[in-house]
């Protein structure tokens, strides 16, 4: 089989241009004072980034479906206009409330359309709104309740069971609105609805004012509540634009669910601002409904997580060949390493490579992308968006030679940066040191500016002197064909320090043995350095992952080594 190392761009093979034509010269030309233009200001300088995402475009795109939302049994399809107007209606509602600018005002809801409504009303009021993963348990939401000090919550009536028995301790909720039929004596969001008028002056906001605040996934301990301005808008909508690569007639689907960053900067502000229309899937994940949304909702516009690409590489490719999926015309994926063998797969199966790219929650938008137009290096996270300065820095800050292993850090500036970490300043300037961010991810850039992920800080192994970082090991260890998923960790150990042990799901129609573990050690010496390979293996049915689907090596390692595994409010079930 075709193993491409890259995958060769030529501009004059794409039928529809891709937005960003040029990296080149597009960083040469680029400054973020000439991108405000692509956003409306109001007249006194000010802005709300709800106003940019929806009401700027009733008059011309009112019709157009903003979201096709597919539940178990329903559908729902609001236009541009629907959503102006409901969004219109649930600010007065929390106006009635007496919300005011600053407050918070959270939503714990799955994804129907009043979660949209009700994210995009808080942002007109000048709230902070934040969102809750609708499989959180009353842990979860007591931690991030209180530690925002909510005004009201907004959920449903099966969902507000989670939070009778923690209510008591959350002084500061003042009000509760309820979806569904049984509010009780909270505030029914549908009657409150219907009475609400239409019409809302969108509060004009500073454009450094906070819009929303997000908890982090929480992969490498407790989740921290990082803090976004409504400036970051025009960098949610130039990177949707230049590296998602949105037309106006594109069908667009983000799978991250709104109670993660990708969902909210992603699934809601990005490609409403540029007006596309969005696919929604409220369902349970199985590999035929995904292929059916692609097939019957024509998706043109992919964007997804290696985890996600691993199930659906697990069901095999017979199933791929039963839909239509000749709509897809771009693939990106974010949220964890993506590992080669699924840009290879996405090849194979779709006739189109995934595009990986970096960000995090912090840094609210795209930093490092592989795009449209631009030569993807098979496992490389690609180069830096324009106007965005990374690079690789030694402890003191200092910029390491190419091809070395250090911090990736960024020069701060970039118009989504994080303005605080909620109620943690310590935490929040923490991040700051020797005039760079620290992103806390490790990496490596090639002589052509591309840059390679290495591991989170913490999960990088340190064997007999060496350092290995995980995701070089995994790629490896999935490229093996009875490999669906690795987590690799360093073990401590009394002769190397730490030795590699590798935690291996299968694929299905694959036994644990013993001799495929040795089948697997002789496969992965023969593709890393001796030192990377894993002395042991054990294997999993299934990986401990966050629910925004990234492999908690901590989990792993705490386990391996019988200590406490912290806070787990964020692990998959
Ligand atoms: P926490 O900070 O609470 O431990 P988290 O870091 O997983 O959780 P997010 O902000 O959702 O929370 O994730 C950002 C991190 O995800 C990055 O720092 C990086 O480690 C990882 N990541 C994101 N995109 C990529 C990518 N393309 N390649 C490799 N790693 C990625
Ligand atoms: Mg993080």
């Amino acid at each position: 089989m075709d193993r491409p190392d890259i995958v060769k761009k030529d501009i004059s093979d794409f039928t529809i241009k891709p937005n960003m034509d040029n990296y080149d010269s597009f960083c040469e030309d680029f400054s973020w004072d000439l991108m405000k233009k692509e956003i409306e200001f109001f007249v006194d300088g000010s802005i709300n980034a709800a106003h940019i995402a929806v009401d700027r475009h009733v008059q011309r795109l009112g019709d157009k479906v903003a979201f096709h939302i597919i539940g178990e049994d329903w559908e729902k399809h609001p236009t541009y206009k629907d959503i102006s107007l409901l969004s219109n209606k649930f600010a007065n509602v929390l106006k009635k409330q007496n919300i005011e600018k600053g407050d918070r005002v959270f939503i714990f809801l799955p994804r129907i359309e009043e979660m949209y409504i009700s994210f995009l009303g808080i942002l007109k009021t000048g709230a902070i709104a934040s969102t809750l993963f609708a499989a959180f348990g009353p842990d979860a939401l007591l931690d991030r309740l209180s530690d925002s000090g909510a005004k009201i919550l907004v959920t449903d009536s099966s969902l507000k069971e989670r939070i009778k028995d923690i209510r008591n301790q959350l002084p500061e909720l003042k009000k509760v609105i309820v979806v569904g039929d049984d509010a009780g004596d909270d505030i029914h969001f549908w009657d409150e609805m219907n009475k609400a008028s239409d019409k809302f002056d969108v509060e004009h906001m500073d454009p450094k004012d906070p819009a929303y605040m997000l908890y982090t996934s929480g992969t490498t301990g407790k989740p921290k509540g990082v803090v976004h301005t409504h400036y970051d808008i025009v960098q949610q909508h130039l990177t949707t634009k230049w590296i998602l690569d949105l037309h106006k007639d594109d069908v667009y689907w983000c799978t991250a669910d709104p109670g993660w960053v990708t969902g909210i900067v992603y699934g809601i502000l990005g490609p409403l601002s540029n007006g596309v229309t969005s696919v929604v899937d409220a369902r349970r994940f199985s590999a035929e409904k995904w292929y059916g949304i692609i097939n019957d909702y024509k998706v043109t516009v992919w964007y997804t997580a290696p985890t996600a690409i691993r199930m659906m590489m697990k069901e095999g490719s017979d199933i791929t060949s039963k839909y239509d999926l000749s709509s897809l015309r771009h693939l990106a994926s974010v949220g964890e390493p993506l590992n080669p063998e699924a840009i290879w797969w996405g090849i194979d199966s779709l006739g189109l490579a995934f595009h990986d790219n970096w960000w995090q929650t912090e840094t609210g938008g795209i930093l490092i992308a592989n795009y449209a137009s631009m030569n993807v290096k098979v496992g490389s996270m690609g180069r830096p968006f324009p106007g965005v300065k990374a690079a690789v820095v030694d402890e003191n800050g200092v910029e390491l030679p190419v091809n070395t292993e250090g911090d990736l850090v960024i020069m701060p500036g970039w118009p989504s940066m994080m303005i605080g970490i909620w109620n943690n300043k310590e935490k929040y300037d923490s991040y700051f040191n020797n005039g760079w961010y620290y992103s806390g991810d490790r990496a490596r850039m090639d002589d052509e500016g591309y840059f390679w992920f290495v591991g989170r800080a913490d999960d990088v192994i340190n064997s007999a002197g060496h350092r290995v970082g995980p995701f070089e090991v995994e790629s490896a260890l999935v490229e093996h064909p009875a490999i669906t998923e690795a987590g690799v960790i360093g073990k401590p150990d009394d002769m190397y320090g730490e030795i590699i042990k590798a935690f291996i799901s299968l694929k299905k129609g694959h036994e644990p043995s013993d001799e495929l573990k040795q089948e697997i050690k002789t496969f992965i010496k023969g593709k890393l350095a001796g030192h990377a390979y894993p002395k042991e293996i054990e294997f999993r049915d299934n990986l401990p992952k966050t629910r925004s689907g990234k492999i908690m090596r901590r989990v792993l390692k705490c386990q391996e080594m019988g200590l406490p595994v912290g806070d787990t409010s964020t692990l998959e079930d």
